[in-house]
Parts: structure tokens; C-alpha cells; sequence
């Protein structure tokens, strides 16, 4: 017998004869001698009605009655799957993450998971009784309800398969595994059996949003077995393993892009030491996430081009900060929304050069200009123009012999 946690996500509860699909896949794993908790997402659609509420009502919200909003989708399919699976004969109860209780830090709108006390649940679990859980909700100290970023749904799976010591966190969803890249813009994309916790993290990171970046983070670090399968078919989807675990390791695994991103160029600034501190300095301060920069100074070193990314959300709070910070001169400051993060991805980097090379001629030949470039052991990432991202998407794709065959 083992014990298991199944995850699903909003197009899978998207509605009533889907939740009733659910409830058949669960009630099998019921069968089977499983101890079954699982974790549902909010049907498609429902949280960003909900974010929409929540701004029209006020722009600028209290963050605590935010979540108290956010949260309530996963509430209404929590308890809708628990009378879905009573209806066909199994035993079920829903658990709100207060009710687990699912404890968090009280950052709303992004809080992280502090502990889980699962003694409650696991002697339902022992029972035999299905325990249906919200996912992405949790409680903070201060006795208010929380939420864990959007697509925190996975997080609260992986994290209740490692609290519950569960044997596998099958994360159910609208694409039969992970692919080599977003199925959905390269008809051509090829599904994984398997991919590196690692390479799994950068993907998520880069944008590719299947798996919540810290689901994978709380995977690699708990050593929880994870399975990202479809729900609305029977073939198996991709297990994201240990790098032992790969047999045949490809240079490039995957590609990625991420649309959130802004290019923020500061002209002329004056080149002195100590500056790219004072430029920095009072964004992390303003919690502004810079990712990718790149300087050029120019002949005479006397004035340099700063170019740099944020989260496309913070572009206008990161201008008013600059503009606010008295110390550094420049001439021009420009913020651009119309660029696009592409990264390709792969644990075989480490032992394969030539990969950068391949990525920009490639982008060359399709006349694709590289704004800025950066790089890690297992990843080159560069931004674009927006309007190239399918083609420069497709062009790596094939490139990389990643192309279904
Ligand atoms: P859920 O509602 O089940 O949590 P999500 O919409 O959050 O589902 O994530 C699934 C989506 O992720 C897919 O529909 C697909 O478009 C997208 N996606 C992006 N990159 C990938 C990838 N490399 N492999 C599979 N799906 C990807
Ligand atoms: N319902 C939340 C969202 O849409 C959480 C999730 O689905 O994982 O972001
Ligand atoms: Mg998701």
C-alpha cells in the first residue's frame, strides 16, 4: 500500500463532469489499497476573476483581504471533488489550509510554507478516507488566511507529499507531461520521461509555468518524487528524477521564454566606482528583482550604457525609484515592455561547449537581434525583441534537434 498525494489543476476541475473525471481517477488509486490526499487548484479561470474583483473593488487592496478573496476558488472545488467522490461511494472530506492547518509567513499574495501539521490528516488517511485539500491557501501567524503566488497549487501538493512522507506527487494537468518546450507554441514539441530536478527548476524559472518554480525547489530539497501527467488521458507523463537517474543526457533538455520581463537603459551615466551599487542599491531596497544586466562603457571610460531587466509589473515603480534617487547622473533613462526572455536549457551544457554559439547563430540567421545575454552552468538566456518569440522559440527548437520526429 502506498500513500499519495494527486494533484489537479484548473482545467482539470474546470467543471462538474470533470470534476466527476477526477473523482474516477481518485476513486481507482482508492482501489488500488492507496492512501489517496489530494490537492485541487480553482476552476480555470476563477482566481484571475477573482484578482479582477479584487482590484476593481480597490486598486490599491489591503494584501490580507486580497488572499481572503484569491483564496476562495480552491474552496468551492475542495468541497465540490469531496461530494463528487461521496457520490460515487468513497468516503471523502475537504481541508481548508487553515483547517490542516497549513502554516505560512504572513507575506500575502506570495507566502512561503513554514510547516504542516498532519497529524489530523493522516489518521483520516489511515481510515481510508480521501482528504480533498485547497491548494495554494494557507494560515499565517496572525490567524489570516494566506496565498502562495499564482500556480501555488503544485507547491502545496509537494509540499503536503513531503510532510505526509507520500510515496509520489502526481501533478495532474491539460498537456500529458513536460515537454521540450510549451506544446502549445511548437506543435512540434517532444514530451520528456523524464527530466532533472535541476533542469526541471530553471525551466519553471524561465517562464516555462507547468510547474510553480518552488514546487520544484521543495521537490529537489525533500527528495519527493514527482509525475506531471495529463488528466484527461492514460499515458504516462514525465518524472522528474535525480540526474543519476538519466541514462541518455542531451545537451539541450529544453527551451523556455518568459513575456514578463522589461528592459530598463540608463545612457550616459556617469562612470565612477561605486555606481552600479547606487543604481542597484535602492532597487533591491524598493524589492525591485533585477535578473539580466549588461554594461558598456564607452572609449574614453568616461560614461557607460546601463541596461538591465525587471519583472514587467515593477518597470514603473523601478523608473520612479531611479528617477528618485538624486545620486547617479545620466543622460537618458528608456523602459521598453516589448521584449521577451528565451532560454534553452540542458545538464549536458556543463560538458558540451559550442552551445551559445549555436543559439546565436541561429538567431542570426532568422535576423533576430540579442539585446542583453546571460548565463548559468546549465542555462544561456537572452532577450529579444516580442515579436520574435515564436519564431526564435521554433528556429531553437529545431536547432537543438529537439523536433518530434
Ligand atoms: P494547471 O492549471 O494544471 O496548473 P498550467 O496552465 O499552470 O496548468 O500549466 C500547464 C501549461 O503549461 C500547459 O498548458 C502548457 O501550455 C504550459 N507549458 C509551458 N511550458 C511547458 C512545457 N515545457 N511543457 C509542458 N507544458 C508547458
Ligand atoms: N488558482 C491559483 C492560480 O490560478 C493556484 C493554482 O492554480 O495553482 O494561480
Ligand atoms: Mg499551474
Amino acid at each position: 500500500m502506498s500513500r499519495i498525494v494527486m494533484k489537479f489543476g484548473g482545467t482539470s476541475v474546470a467543471d462538474i463532469d470533470r470534476i466527476r473525471i477526477v473523482a474516477a481517477r481518485v476513486k481507482e488509486e482508492t482501489r488500488a489499497g492507496n492512501q489517496v490526499a489530494v490537492v485541487v487548484s480553482a476552476m480555470s479561470g476563477t482566481t484571475d476573476q477573482l484578482i479582477k474583483w479584487a482590484t476593481q473593488a480597490s486598486p490599491l487592496h489591503d494584501a490580507r483581504e486580497y488572499d481572503t478573496v484569491v483564496s476562495a476558488g480552491e474552496q468551492i472545488t475542495a468541497g465540490l471533488l469531496a461530494m463528487a467522490l461521496q457520490d460515487m461511494g468513497v468516503s471523502a472530506r475537504s481541508w481548508l489550509g487553515w483547517q490542516v492547518p497549513f502554516h505560512t509567513n504572513n507575506i500575502h499574495s506570495s507566502a512561503r510554507i513554514e510547516n504542516i501539521d498532519t497529524a489530523q490528516m493522516i489518521d483520516r488517511l489511515e481510515d481510508n478516507i480521501v482528504c480533498v485539500m485547497a491548494g495554494f491557501q494557507g494560515i499565517s501567524s496572525d490567524n489570516r488566511i494566506t496565498t502562495l503566488g499564482r500556480g501555488g497549487s503544485d507547491t502545496s501538493a509537494v509540499a503536503l507529499a513531503a510532510a505526509l512522507g507520500a510515496d509520489r506527487c502526481d501533478i495532474y494537468t491539460d498537456v500529458e507531461g513536460v515537454y521540450t518546450t510549451d506544446p502549445r507554441i511548437v506543435p512540434s514539441a517532444r514530451k520528456l520521461d523524464k527530466i532533472t530536478y535541476e533542469e526541471m527548476l530553471e525551466m519553471a524559472s524561465l517562464g516555462a509555468k507547468i510547474l510553480q518554480t518552488r514546487s520544484v525547489a521543495m521537490a529537489m530539497n525533500h527528495g519527493v518524487r514527482v509525475q506531471v501527467l495529463s488528466s484527461f488521458t492514460n499515458t504516462p507523463g514525465t518524472l522528474v528524477v535525480d540526474e543519476e537517474e538519466i541514462v541518455e543526457k542531451q545537451v539541450v533538455s529544453g527551451i523556455a521564454y518568459a513575456k514578463n520581463e522589461a528592459k530598463i537603459t540608463l545612457v550616459g551615466v556617469e562612470n565612477t566606482p561605486g555606481i552600479a551599487g547606487e543604481i542597484f542599491g535602492p532597487l533591491a531596497s524598493g524589492h525591485v528583482n533585477v535578473d539580466m544586466i549588461v554594461q558598456n562603457i564607452s572609449e574614453d571610460g568616461k560614461k557607460t550604457d546601463l541596461t538591465f531587466t525587471v519583472p514587467e509589473g515593477d518597470v514603473e515603480k523601478a523608473v520612479a525609484i531611479l528617477k528618485a534617487s538624486g545620486h547617479v547622473k545620466y543622460a537618458k533613462l528608456m523602459a521598453d515592455k516589448e521584449v521577451v526572455k528565451i532560454s534553452v536549457i540542458g545538464v549536458g551544457m556543463r560538458s558540451h561547449a559550442g552551445v551559445a554559439a549555436r543559439m546565436f547563430e541561429t538567431l542570426a540567421e532568422k535576423g533576430i537581434n540579442i539585446q542583453v545575454i546571460s548565463t548559468s552552468e546549465i542555462k544561456i538566456s537572452v532577450l529579444i525583441g516580442a515579436e520574435y518569440n515564436e519564431l526564435a522559440v521554433r528556429a531553437l527548437h529545431t536547432a537543438f534537434g529537439l523536433d518530434s520526429e
